[in-house]
């Protein structure tokens, strides 16, 4: 039986097009297939060996517009293909401007089992396929190398040559093809000519770790959680226009606050949220700083738990942790 190495779809500017090769920034993101982008890797049956490439489209979108039922649809897929004893590995190509979301969100909704031996690898281009210049076939040649590299596992995300960690990648540039970053941990590992050259071990799978019943939660509604930023001259008008509900929109569940530095927030904002936690609203705080993480607990936000995750990861994780309690 031929192994196989599954390519998901996701759209992205990886299967973009703009009218002129010399354009890359006015372009159309998800126009080409996934089975397109693959013919345009070079050398991709090499890289595969003996292996089978099985094309699947699962969305068709910019990223920036994702849904969680985008999400829903793609974490069905996985389970799919991951629980074949034939698929080797999966692929996914996807728009950068929420990989890091769709990464994280993976690595805490797929079941640790999925992936303790087989890798899900997100990967993605900043230059249209149209491109003069395009970075996607050689993302996706990376990321089939390391899709099939001895020993990988877990939720990674190639980009640039520089292998990920779902927990700490972030978007960190809007324009260069190495937008990547994932801070004081560093990459994993690097691709360099075929070869993947690892400078950190490949994430293990957390035992304890529950999967998401994501069928459920689209049955039943993702929990609303909502982002602040605290900053200069920030005031309570935003927190009070959340806390009103508007007809028609869920209700609010939880807030995650990227506070100044150490997680600290303005005091404008301080006393409504802790209003919004008194009518049972989780609150959650951050740091919006890009390097660490908050440390210690700064007594005027004693109230609020926080999360070592960016902003937008601790959105996930409190939706996931509200779902898991309900
Ligand atoms: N807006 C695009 C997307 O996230 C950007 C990209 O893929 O680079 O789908």
């Amino acid at each position: 039986m031929a192994e196989i190495v599954a390519f998901l779809g996701m759209g992205g500017t990886i299967a973009g097009t703009a009218q002129s090769a010399d354009d890359n920034v006015g372009y159309t993101a998800a126009q080409l297939g996934v089975q397109n982008l693959l013919q345009s890797v070079p050398g991709l049956t090499r890289i595969l060996g003996a292996r089978q490439a099985l094309a699947e489209q699962v969305c068709q979108i910019d990223s920036k517009d994702l849904m969680h039922a985008d999400w829903a649809a793609l974490l069905g897929r996985l389970k799919h293909n991951l629980a074949r004893p034939d698929v080797r590995a999966v692929v996914i190509t996807h728009g950068t401007d929420t990989l890091e979301e769709t990464a994280y969100f993976l690595s805490r909704a797929l079941a640790p089992e999925l992936l303790a031996h087989k890798p899900v690898v997100l990967t993605c281009a900043m230059r249209p396929a149209s491109s003069l210049n395009p970075d996607g076939p050689g993302n996706l040649a990376d990321a089939a190398t390391l899709a099939v590299w001895p020993g990988a596992r877990g939720v990674l995300v190639v980009c640039g040559g520089k292998i990920h960690g779902a927990a700490q990648v972030q978007k960190v540039h809007p324009y260069r093809v190495d937008a990547f970053d994932s801070g004081e941990a560093g990459p994993l590992g690097l691709v360099e000519e075929g070869r993947v050259r690892l400078l950190a071990d490949f994430p293990r799978a957390d035992h304890g770790q529950a999967a998401v019943d994501v069928e459920a939660l689209q049955a039943k509604g993702w929990p609303r959680v909502e982002i602040l930023l605290s900053h200069a001259g920030a005031g309570g008008g935003l927190l009070r226009a959340l806390l009103r509900e508007p007809e028609g929109e869920a209700p609010l569940r939880g807030i995650v606050v990227a506070g100044t530095g150490n997680g600290t927030i303005h005091r404008e904002m301080d006393a409504g949220l802790l209003l919004a936690q008194a009518r049972g609203v989780r609150v959650v705080r951050v740091s919006r700083c890009a390097y660490g993480q908050v440390v210690g607990d700064a007594p005027e936000a004693v109230a609020f738990s926080k999360y070592a995750l960016s902003a937008v990861k601790a959105r996930i994780a409190l939706m996931l942790d509200i779902a898991s309690e309900a």
